[in-house]
């Protein structure tokens, strides 16, 4: 299987290392007995999803999972907010720059039947999608509103402004950041729950399921004792 999963229009999540294993999770429960289990057998499953079941959380942060991820700015900052058990937490949260210039700029612009209409309720992010030719024609505005984001960021670095101060040109909302994100399984787990409901924002959606899908090979037992089942 391969470790990166393509998401949205120009993104991917990139699983570059699991730490531990399911069996991480269960000898850091079972040395409070001084005991150590070499493979995982139907013990060993039941006692995960016991842990899971009555809130035992700690062995679950002896398993880790470091991921590359390249996303729109308005997914960054919603990823960002899980602080507790993330390397954001403990060390450092690793970022492209637009301080210096390191890439060009790469912007999210939903296709012409991706748009969806204000929900009807307040508490959901969206409602359906739009009529596509309304789509269509938002899509060629978005365009052009980033083709003059970028002629004003090109014009501020011509007249010999610094790159930091250039980017407030760009549309931000839209455009490309990457960034690593090291988790422990519990952490992981916390964002899935929350990202692959039905009230999260459906481009976070769609990065959780590629997390998902690249996580719970290696940890099956964990995820499958963690995570709720969601459409
Ligand atoms: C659908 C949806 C809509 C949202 N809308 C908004 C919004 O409008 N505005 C906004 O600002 N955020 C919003 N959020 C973000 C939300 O408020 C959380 O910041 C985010 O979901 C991360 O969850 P968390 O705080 O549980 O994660 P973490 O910070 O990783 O915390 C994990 C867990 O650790 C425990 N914990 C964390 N800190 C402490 C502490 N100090 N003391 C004790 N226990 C602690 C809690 O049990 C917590 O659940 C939204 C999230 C979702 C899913």
């Amino acid at each position: 299987m391969s470790n990166k999963i393509t998401v949205l229009d120009k993104g991917y999540v990139r699983l570059i290392e699991p730490m531990g294993s399911d069996l991480s999770v269960v000898n850091a429960a079972r040395v409070s007995f001084d005991k150590e289990s070499g493979r995982i057998d139907d013990r060993d499953k039941r006692l995960i999803q016991f842990l899971a079941r009555e809130g035992h959380t700690s062995p679950f942060r002896h398993a880790f999972a470091s991921f590359e991820i390249y996303a729109p700015l308005m997914v960054a900052r919603q990823w960002f907010k899980y602080i507790v058990g993330s390397d954001h937490a403990m060390d450092g949260w690793n970022e492209s720059s637009r301080r210096y210039i390191t890439e060009e700029p790469t912007f999210y612009v939903p296709g012409k039947e991706e748009w969806r209409s204000a929900p009807e309720n307040s508490k959901q992010g969206s409602g359906k999608p739009v009529d596509p030719l309304i789509g269509n024609m938002l899509m060629n505005e978005m365009e052009n509103h980033i083709r003059k984001g970028e002629a004003l960021y090109n014009f501020a670095i011509e007249q010999g402004i610094c790159a930091e101060q250039a980017r407030l040109f760009l549309p931000a909302y839209s455009l490309y950041v990457r960034w690593r994100w090291t988790a422990s399984l519990q952490s992981i787990c916390h964002f899935l729950n929350e990202r692959l409901a039905s009230d999260a924002q459906n481009e976070i959606t769609q990065y959780a399921k590629g997390v998902y899908e690249l996580v719970e090979p290696h940890f099956p037992e964990s995820v499958k004792a963690l995570v709720k089942q969601h459409e």
